[in-house]
């Protein structure tokens, strides 16, 4: 099955002489349950990509498909349900908000679907990704490691068909940081969890069941990833 598809997908920020063509023919598909790693160049086109593929943007042109919707058809009021019911975001920068504990930013995407928080699931994530002792912190308190967990356990809260994370182990030391892969892998393979990762960090992509190239606004190539932790 398909979680997300991006068809000849082209985006345009700006106009005039100062438009910048982001994406330019971009296509993409991401199986559903399987751990997809974005690799590129910078300004390649990955955020943008990814910002497409969630439906936190629209495009100039091409088809960007959420499970079997169009996100072409949608209102912005639609496509903003749409991506409270089925995606997850974790963002290069977290936001979080800074006036939340972790628990409450956590849990805020149930908050604001007005849906109630599956107790063991939630308890399950924050076990998993070592964040049982700063419920009650603010950012502010948290090391940046510390908010990437929340970041992710954000992202994951409501069990979203598709999670996106943009460089999410761009703030981890390398130990963090293969815990955190360990725990994408293991939400892909056990869950059956949708994840696609951007990332810099041929290790971390390694993680990944298939990595996907952009180059120029467009996906160049694929290859399916080498599990690091058998071949290291
Ligand atoms: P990557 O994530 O691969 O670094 P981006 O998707 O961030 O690439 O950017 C692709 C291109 O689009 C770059 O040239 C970047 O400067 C430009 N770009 C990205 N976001 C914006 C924006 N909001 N306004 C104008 N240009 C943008
Ligand atoms: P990345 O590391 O993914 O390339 P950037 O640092 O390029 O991320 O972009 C961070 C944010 O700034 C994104 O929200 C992106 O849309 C925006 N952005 C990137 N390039 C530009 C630009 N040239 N003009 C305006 N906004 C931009």
């Amino acid at each position: 099955a398909v979680a997300a598809l991006a068809r000849d997908v082209v985006k345009i920020y700006g106009r005039g002489d100062t438009a910048v063509r982001a994406l330019d023919g971009a296509t993409l598909s991401i199986p559903a349950g399987r751990f997809t790693a974005v690799m590129g160049p910078s300004g390649s086109g990955k955020s943008t990509l990814m910002h497409a593929l969630a439906g936190l943007d629209t495009v100039n042109e091409g088809q960007v498909l959420i499970g079997d919707t169009d996100l072409a058809g949608l209102s912005e009021r639609q496509r903003t349900l749409l991506r409270r019911e089925h995606v997850g975001f974790v963002f290069q920068s977290f936001n979080l908000v800074p006036t939340l504990t972790a628990a409450e930013n956590i849990e805020l995407p149930l908050t604001l679907a007005g849906r109630r928080a599956d107790r063991a699931w939630i308890d399950e994530l924050v076990e998993m990704l070592g964040l049982a002792d700063r419920l009650l912190h603010r950012p502010a308190e948290l090391s940046g490691g510390q908010q990437q967990r929340v970041a992710v356990a954000r992202a994951l809260a409501a069990r979203p068909r598709i999670v996106f994370a943009d460089e999410p182990t761009g703030n981890l030391d390398s130990r963090a940081g293969e815990a955190l892969l360990g725990f994408l892998r293991h939400a892909a393979h056990e869950l059956g969890q949708t994840i696609v990762m951007v990332t810099h960090d041929a290790t971390a992509a390694a993680y990944a069941d298939q990595v996907v190239f952009l180059a120029d606004g467009r996906v160049v190539g694929e290859l399916p990833a080498p599990t690091v932790p058998e071949i290291l």
